[in-house]
Parts: structure tokens; C-alpha cells; sequence
């Protein structure tokens, strides 16, 4: 017999929400067949429309919460339009901990046999809101007005929104006075469609223990009418701004950033720092969202290294070296592996700019040099990773477990591909101590963790 959905689009029931999908959408089943229910939470008597309704599983909208969970906020679902980028704001913070941590647990149990394995309890945020140091508004036109927020979700629609909740208010500030300067001025924004108009995206960066700002205006022409007009009021409005450059990016693409950078006004870089290390950063580096988080992942990476100077430490996809020059002013040499160019320069720049000499950098995939630095005889007593959502390349894995290092400090993005790779290690002889998670984008479904794993002597 030919299973059948007991569902159909359109219908309109009532469910009992009864979990959560790792990318925040409530789940309830109606004889065993799953519903993804987006703003739905787990232990919620909802009523629902049916959207679609696949052979295996559908989709549903939230029309009404009947009995809240507890872990509801007073931000309504219709609400969750104003703002960007946050699936997890109808949600209380503790309660996103509480699934944070849950998932991190449940993973590791089902993808990596790991039951044993001791989980920390997640660190959170005493301040969950109003943490990210960047953004990178789009900028349209609507009804003749210019307009900038964020893109609905799947869509290339924006949104005109005038505040984040997750943006440091500097941040917040910057934006609106950008956006309120070029509006003023009637200098148009870009039409994605038709490829004309000027300002595509507004980009500000933040550096918390510095105070200092960057603004960038992306253009999609050469020209930036009104320029100093733009700078000498953003001076004025902004007092913590520190640098003002245009982006040009004429290409029609949905990659934000183009090649060419014109410094406006003021310094090339801003600093930061994470713990006593400092940072520059260009319009166009990487540099964590978070970095008050960072700081906690990192020293627990730190911990978790236990180095006391002797040692030999590859840190492999190393970015800009935030890692590696943390762990360099502890152990006796650190090697850094990235496949971006640009990024390892500025690791090399960061590490001159904290007089660290200690840490070199090389250019690759992680799974292609470190097999070569082995090959050489190169060994490394504690190797440290931090992958890309996909996680470590298997021939990297195997490597390590060819090379022995006493100890293996994985951190991660995605606990998925954490426990696959936590798996093929313990197979190869190595075993998890202890897993932290790590809160490092309150108000998202995104959870970091950083794992202990030791060679089994
Ligand atoms: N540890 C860094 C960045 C980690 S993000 C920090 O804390 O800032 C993951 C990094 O891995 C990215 O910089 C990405 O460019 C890099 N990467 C992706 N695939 C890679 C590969 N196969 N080999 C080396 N680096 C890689």
C-alpha cells in the first residue's frame, strides 16, 4: 500500500509541538508524520496551517500558540519579521541554552556513539543581545524611499529595519546615520534587478575594547556622489568613527563585497582585541562576531592545550591566527595552516603587530600540508582544530592518527560533523575527555564547542 500523507495542504488542526530541529523549527507528528513548524517551541498546543505536505514529511505556519511553553517570550511570531537573522527570539535565553545544550548532547550520542562523553553544561551570555561587532545592511528602494535591514528569509525581498537586536548599538547607530545621510542626499540605492543605482550595501564594524569604527559604503559605481558632504556629516554624527572607505563592487552578484577599496576619511584598519592579543581589521579581513565569546571558547582551547612552553602546536585552518597567536604566547612554537590567502597575511600581520615570533603561517588545505609536514618528520604535540561547518577532511584525520600528538583540541561550529570526526579519532585510538559548548551567537541557532580529546596511552 502506498504510504500517504494524513495531511493535506491547507488544513487547518491543532498539534502538540513536541521538539525542535537543529535549525530552530518546532516539530510535531500527526500519526508518526513529522511537521516542521517554524516558531513553534517543544510542549506548545498550537494551532497550524499546513503549507505542504511531502510523502514523508510537511511544512506548517504557526497561526496560533494555545498553550505557550514556558520558554516563550513576549516577542510574537508576527513580530519576528522586523527582525533579522534571529530564529531563536521567541525564545527566553535560558530556554535556548537549555536546546543548545540538549542538541549538542543528543548529537554526540546518535552521530558518534559518544554516551560516556562528559558535556559541560553551556556557557552562556550575561548580555545576550547587542553583541555582534559587524554588519552588512542591503539597501533598496520601496515605494520610492530608500531602504535597508535585512533579506526575508529565502527571498530577495529586503526588509527596512532600523535596528538589531543582536548589533551593538554603535553599530545600530552607524547604520541608521548612513542610511539617513544618503537618503537625505537622494542618492539612489541599488535596484538588484535591474543592475543600476549606487548604494548596494552599508557595512559598519565595531571594535568593543577599543571603541573605534569602521564604515564602508558599498557603491556599484566608481563614483560616490556627495562624498564629502557624506564624510564630514558622518564625522560629526559619529564621534567614535575612526574610518570611512567605499567598496566598489560593480558586478551583478550577491557576494557583497568587491576588490576595490577607497579610503574616505581616516585610518585604513580598526583594533581590537581578544583577551591581550590585538587585531587589525580591513574592510575586508575576518575577525569574530562575537569576540567577548571568543575570548571564552579560546581560553578554554587554551586550557584544554595545557601547554607549558615546551611544546610544538599545529593549529590547523587557523583564519587570521586568532588561535594560534593565543596558544603562542604559551607554547614554544605554532605552525598555522589556512587555505585564504589574504587571511594567513593578516595572520602574519597580527603576529608582528604583538611582536609574537613564535608563530608561523602557511598557506593550503590543512588536509594536504599537514600530511607533507609529517611526511618531513615535522610532529606536533598538540594539534588544534577549528573547521568549517563541514567539518575535517578525513585525510587530515588520518593523519593525526598516524602522528600521534598527545593531545587533540577540536573546536567547532557544527556538532554534527564534530561527532563524525570525534568518531573516526576514537577509532584511531584517541579518546574524548570532555566537550564544552559555548553560546556565541545568542539568539541564533548556532552552537560552538570546544573538545578535549587525548591520546589513549
Ligand atoms: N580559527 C579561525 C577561523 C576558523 S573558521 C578563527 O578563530 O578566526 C574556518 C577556517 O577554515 C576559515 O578561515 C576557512 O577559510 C578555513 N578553511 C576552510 N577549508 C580549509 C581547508 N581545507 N584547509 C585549511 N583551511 C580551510
Amino acid at each position: 500500500m502506498k504510504k500517504t500523507a494524513p495531511v493535506a495542504k491547507n488544513d487547518y488542526i491543532e498539534v502538540q509541538v513536541e521538539d525542535l530541529t537543529h535549525d530552530g523549527a518546532g516539530v510535531a507528528k500527526v500519526d508518526g508524520y513529522p511537521l516542521f513548524i517554524p516558531n513553534a517551541l517543544p510542549g506548545e498546543k498550537a494551532k497550524i496551517k499546513v503549507l505542504k505536505a511531502n510523502k514523508g514529511y510537511g511544512f506548517a505556519r504557526l497561526m496560533e500558540v494555545v498553550e505557550p511553553s514556558p520558554y516563550r517570550t513576549a516577542i510574537l511570531p508576527e513580530d519576528v519579521s522586523k527582525y533579522g537573522g534571529c530564529q531563536l527570539q521567541h525564545m527566553s535565553y535560558e530556554g535556548q541554552l537549555h536546546f543548545k545544550e540538549k542538541q549538542v548532547r543528543e548529537v554526540l550520542k546518535r552521530i558518534g556513539n559518544l554516551s560516556d562523553v562528559k558535556v559541560h553544561p553551556i556557557i552562556g551570555m550575561d548580555e545576550p543581545f547587542h553583541y555582534r561587532n559587524k554588519a552588512q545592511v542591503p539597501v533598496g528602494e520601496k515605494d520610492g524611499k530608500l531602504i535597508a535591514g535585512f533579506f526575508k528569509p529565502r527571498s530577495h525581498e529586503i526588509v527596512d529595519a532600523d535596528e538589531s537586536l543582536i548589533q551593538h548599538p554603535a553599530i545600530n547607530e552607524a547604520v541608521r546615520a548612513v542610511k539617513k545621510i544618503v537618503s537625505d542626499l537622494g542618492i539612489p540605492a541599488y535596484d538588484e534587478e535591474k543592475h543600476k543605482g549606487v548604494i548596494r550595501h552599508i557595512m559598519a564594524r565595531y571594535g568593543k575594547q577599543t571603541g573605534e569604527l569602521m564604515i564602508v559604503i558599498v557603491t556599484r559605481t566608481k563614483e560616490l556622489p556627495f562624498k564629502e558632504k557624506i564624510v564630514q556629516e558622518l564625522i560629526s554624527q559619529l564621534p567614535h568613527v575612526k574610518s570611512i572607505v567605499q567598496n566598489v563592487n560593480s558586478k551583478k552578484t550577491n557576494v557583497i563585497l568587491g576588490e576595490q577599496t577607497n579610503l574616505l576619511w581616516g585610518n585604513e584598519v580598526i583594533y581590537d582585541y581578544i583577551g591581550n592579543v590585538k587585531f587589525a581589521i580591513s574592510p575586508l579581513s575576518f575577525y569574530q562576531v562575537n569576540p567577548d565569546q571568543t575570548k571564552v571558547l579560546y581560553e578554554k582551547a587554551l586550557e584544554y592545550a595545557g601547554l607549558t612552553g615546551e611544546e610544538s602546536v599545529i593549529d590547523a585552518y587557523c583564519g587570521i591566527g586568532t588561535i594560534s597567536l593565543f596558544l603562542a604566547q604559551k607554547a614554544k612554537k605554532v605552525f598555522g595552516v589556512e587555505i585564504v590567502k589574504e587571511a594567513i597575511e593578516d595572520a602574519r600581520r597580527n603576529a608582528e603587530l604583538n611582536s609574537i615570533d613564535n608563530a608561523e603561517f602557511a598557506v593550503g588545505e590543512a588536509e594536504t600540508v599537514i600530511p607533507d609536514w609529517y611526511a618531513k618528520g615535522n610532529r606536533a604535540d598538540v594539534l588544534v582544530v577549528d573547521p568549517p561547518r563541514k567539518g575535517c577532511d578525513e585525510a587530515l584525520l588520518n593523519t593525526i592518527i598516524e602522528m600521534k600528538p598527545k593531545k587533540v583540541v577540536y573546536v567547532s561550529c557544527n556538532p554534527a560533523t564534530l561527532a563524525r570526526d570525534l568518531k573516526i579519532l576514537e577509532a584511531g585510538g584517541y579518546q574524548t575527555v570532555e566537550v564544552q559548548p559555548v553560546d556565541m551567537f545568542p539568539m541564533t541557532t548556532h552552537v560552538e564547542c570546544c573538545a578535549l580529546i587525548k591520546l589513549k596511552v
